[in-house]
């Protein structure tokens, strides 16, 4: 039997509210320079199956490349969620769930494109973003 994993989530103002199904309750970073920009920090997501909004008219997509999209809160403007157009991919901001701190920090990918100016403690994988459009979209952008 495998266990699904759900938890709820929010934006900052509470008009996003969302039901996800987790497909890996792990934590992982992105340094990308979109995703520093988009979010004003780094990107912590936590990858999830299938993530069921109470409302979709409240969430805002701004298609950041020919692979992804960026939905944000279109009342707070919290980033929420990066998508890949097909689906296949769906990374939930570890900040918009109830209990953030239940997810492990395992992965940090676009190591490259981070600032020389910080660095996380924790022990992870690190993949550089050719290894990562190698591993899971030939020929694709952030
Ligand atoms: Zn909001
Ligand atoms: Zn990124």
């Amino acid at each position: 039997m495998t266990e699904v994993v759900r938890q709820s989530g929010q934006c900052l103002c509470g008009a996003v509210r969302f039901d996800a199904v987790i497909a890996r309750t792990e934590m992982g970073a992105c340094h990308c320079t979109m995703c520093r920009r988009w979010t004003g920090g780094i990107f912590l997501s936590v990858e999830c199956r299938e993530v069921v909004l109470a409302d979709s008219d409240t969430l805002g997509v701004y298609a950041s490349s020919e692979w992804g999209e960026r939905c944000f809160c279109k009342s707070c403007g919290s980033s929420l969620i990066w998508r890949s157009k097909d689906g296949a991919h769906v990374a939930v901001s570890v900040q918009a769930f109830a209990d953030p701190g239940a997810f492990p920090f395992t992965t940090q990918i676009f190591i490259e494109e981070k600032p020389a100016s910080y660095n996380f403690r924790e022990e992870t994988q690190v993949m550089t973003g050719a290894e990562v459009f190698a591993a899971f979209a030939p020929g694709g952008d952030t």
